[in-house]
């Protein structure tokens, strides 16, 4: 992995592609890239994980922002006549740092208003579990689509809380199944998950968490990949119908570059990505309107209940079980899936003082070893009024959820407790999730310029040379976490940008 760019000259260099944002989108596409033998620059705003003891602490992480960044995004929300300033975190590997591991699969029918079908994307998604090495059983997944690939390692043994809430679900009548994991338990490389209780939210300060960094940006070529870290893309450098590069700038001396590339792949997040489009004007070439639009980010929820007993006295991470039975029920009447609910860890205990759902913190703190969690990932509907905008030079995110967003996730909050209580829970309490954690959307691909911002390769209709591989490109959000469908997509789109280069490329290719 190159770590440096202290032998490239930067300005001096012609790269064949310049990808922006190292999340799982940029990591992979840059990885295959390199390895089939363009010259790759990938440029990240945030500085590379720490991977010390403070990764570990709740209050450093979740409360005090150690990777929160410098660049704003203003977020208008929930009702709310306010916007608020938020400063996502940045990290080499982007979210992928702080990623719980779980990599499932949309299913076919999720597939109805893509430009693709799930057949397409299929040996993509093989692909895309080899290289994040997900640890899995194929046929245990109620409504699992086809495969044509074994998961790469089988799942790591369940631990006791997530046997819980396994026995309790199957107690219902529900089929609970493993959840498809991205951390190295049986892999082959070193260091092995150790199980700690501060993985979902967290970086792994061992390294065993098969983040981008650890599988996509090791796996790619070191000849062909140079990684320019702390760097902020700043603006799209255009010039006769095409991108020419990018102005950047280094922040650290602040010292501004013009980078160039003969082909450009933005990967900055569905917000990060179109703000850089709109701040680069991009919007006068999209006949769609739809840059910036539909942003989608699940409508999602924790259930914590509190038991008689110790829920996790071995303090372990126990994000192993997934609920997919009602993934269907539905399709018919709103045209999406359900979604799922996933085993899910207790925040630590200083966090959920200050995060816990409101007039209950004291207590839930003061409970925390009693209590257990589910997480429930339900499929909200894509709005041209959800968006990502420029309000004085800054990115506004608004976002409000339609009755359907809710009228689904509650239904998946009921079944969640009843698990919860089978399990042998006593009360317990909702606490919605308000993060863009699972952003997408806002750069959707489709098969008519009118229609998308991105054609059917990911490629902006109007510039032949620039792609978008992050969770931007999604129409709708399937009821699953976003991650592999990211990367196996990703992965389709670097193919074809390998195996067409000379033509999205241009002269000088
Ligand atoms: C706590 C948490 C837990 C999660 N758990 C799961 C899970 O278990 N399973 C799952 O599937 N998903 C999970 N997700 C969601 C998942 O992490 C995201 O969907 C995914 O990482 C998005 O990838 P991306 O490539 O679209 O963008 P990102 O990961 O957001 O990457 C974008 C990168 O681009 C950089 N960037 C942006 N703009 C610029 C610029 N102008 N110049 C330079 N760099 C720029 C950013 O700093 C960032 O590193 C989780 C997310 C969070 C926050
Ligand atoms: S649970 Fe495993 S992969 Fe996750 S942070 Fe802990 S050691 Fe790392």
């Amino acid at each position: 992995m190159n770590q440096s760019t202290a032998n490239v000259d930067l300005e001096g260099t012609v790269f064949d592609v310049i990808v922006v944002g190292s999340g799982f989108g940029g990591g992979t596409a840059a990885y295959a890239l390199s390895r089939a033998g363009l010259n790759v620059l990938l440029v990240e705003r945030g500085g590379w994980p720490l991977r010390d003891e403070t990764d570990w602490n709740g209050r450093a992480i979740l409360l005090e922002g150690r990777y929160r960044g410098d660049s704003v995004v203003r977020v208008r929300q929930l009702g709310a006549g306010e916007a608020v300033d938020t400063f996502p975190n940045q990290v080499v590997g982007g979210n992928s740092i702080f990623f719980g591991g779980a990599a499932l699969r949309l299913r076919a029918s999720d597939f109805g208003r893509w430009p693709i079908g799930y057949a397409d994307l299929e040996p993509h998604y093989g692909a895309a579990e080899a290289l994040l090495e997900v640890h899995g059983r194929g046929g245990d997944d109620p409504c699992e689509p086809p495969r044509s690939s074994d998961y790469p390692y089988a799942p790591p043994d369940l631990t006791a809380p997530a046997r819980r809430i396994a026995e309790a679900a199957r107690q219902l009548g529900l089929h609970p199944f493993q959840l498809p994991i991205a951390l190295n338990h049986r892999g082959a490389r070193e260091p092995k998950c150790i199980r700690c209780f501060t993985c979902d939210g967290f970086p792994c300060r061992i390294g065993a968490k098969n983040d981008v960094t650890q599988t996509a940006l090791a796996k790619a070529d070191p000849e062909h990949l140079a990684v320019v870290a702390r760097m902020t893309v700043t603006k799209l450098v255009e010039r006769d119908g095409r991108i020419a590069g990018v102005e950047a700038v280094d922040r650290d001396s602040q010292r501004r570059f013009v980078l160039r590339a003969r082909l450009t792949v933005l990967s900055g997040g569905a917000i990060g990505t179109p703000d850089l489009m709109l701040r680069s004007g991009l919007d006068r070439l999209d006949a769609s309107g739809a840059l910036g639009r539909y942003l989608m980010r699940h409508c999602n929820a924790m259930i914590g209940y509190v038991f008689p007993f110790r829920t996790n006295p071995e303090l372990v991470n126990h994000k192993q079980i997934c609920i997919s039975d009602l993934y269907e029920s539905v399709r018919g009447q709103d045209g999406t899936a359900l979604g799922v609910i996933q085993d899910m860890c207790m925040p630590p205990r200083e966090v959920v003082r200050v995060l816990g759902p409101a007039g209950f913190r004291w207590a839930a703190a003061a409970s925390a070893n009693r209590i257990q969690t589910l997480l429930c990932i339900a499929e909200d509907e894509p709005q041209a009024e959800n968006r990502v905008s420029l309000e004085d030079g800054v990115p506004l995110v608004r976002h409000e959820y339609t009755a359907g967003d809710w009228r689904r996730r509650d239904r998946l909050v009921r079944v969640a407790r009843k698990v919860l209580r089978k399990a042998g829970g006593l009360v317990g309490k909702m606490r919605p999730i308000d993060s863009f954690s699972h952003a997408v959307g806002t750069a959707r691909f489709g098969r008519s310029a009118t229609e998308s911002v991105l054609d059917i390769d990911c490629r902006f209709w109007r510039l032949p040379n620039l792609f978008v591989v992050d969770g931007s490109f999604m129409p709708t959000s399937g009821g699953v976490n976003p991650s592999l469908t990211i990367t196996a997509n990703a992965l389709r789109v670097a193919a074809a940008i390998s195996s067409r280069f000379p033509e999205f490329a241009g002269a000088g290719a």
